[in-house]
């Protein structure tokens, strides 16, 4: 994914979302780098990733920016959602109340970002499937019912992490080429 001197088209900035500790940080590490850390700190401050890829024969710069240690209600600040074309809900599928958390983050979402914004709501943690407190069908309820893409997710085991970001990606650059 190098940006050596790289002609870029486009430049999508897509917004992680959702409690602490749901993987919001390891979904990025492994989309971004391929990395993995079961050790993974709270971090500190806002931070985004890039990473580049090509879509249509285009080059895509995508902007993946991480919430830090933010991630009560109403703590994200506006700054973070401006300009965001793309979101990634995410809920840890071994924890309920991450998911009854959705849809005040979606209401949040809704409230500051652009009234075109792609939205995936990510179950992630699926590798931890005997631990299972979301099912399958309330999500896909949920998502169907508020017009999002939803997708389980390991980090963990690279389970659906690239195809959750590319599909967010490719509806961007369809909505927006
Ligand atoms: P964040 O607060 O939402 O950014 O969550 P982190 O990315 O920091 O992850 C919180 C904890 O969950 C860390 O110990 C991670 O290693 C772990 N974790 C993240 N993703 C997964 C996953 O897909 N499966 C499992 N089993 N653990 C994960
Ligand atoms: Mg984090």
């Amino acid at each position: 994914s190098g940006d050596f001197n790289q002609k870029i088209d486009y430049v999508f900035k897509v917004v992680l979302i959702g409690d602490s500790a749901v993987g919001k940080s390891q979904l990025l590490a492994r989309f971004a780098r391929n990395e993995f850390s079961l050790e993974s700190k709270a971090t500190i401050g806002v931070e985004f990733q890039t990473k580049t890829l090509i879509i249509d024969q285009k080059t895509v710069k995508a902007q993946i920016w991480d919430t830090a240690g933010q991630e009560r209600y109403r703590a994200v600040t506006s700054a973070y959602y401006r300009g965001a074309v793309g979101a990634m809900l995410v809920y840890d599928m071994s924890k309920r109340q991450s998911f009854d958390h959705m849809a005040r983050w979606l209401e949040e979402l809704r409230g500051h970002a652009d009234k075109n914004i792609v939205i995936m709501l990510i179950g992630n943690k699926c590798d931890l499937g005997t631990l299972r407190a979301v099912p399958t069908e309330d999500a896909q309820e949920f998502a169907e019912r508020e017009n999002l893409y939803f997708m389980e997710t390991s980090a963990l085991e690279a389970t659906n992490v690239e195809s959750a970001f590319l599909t967010v990606l490719t509806e961007i650059y369809r909505i927006l080429s």
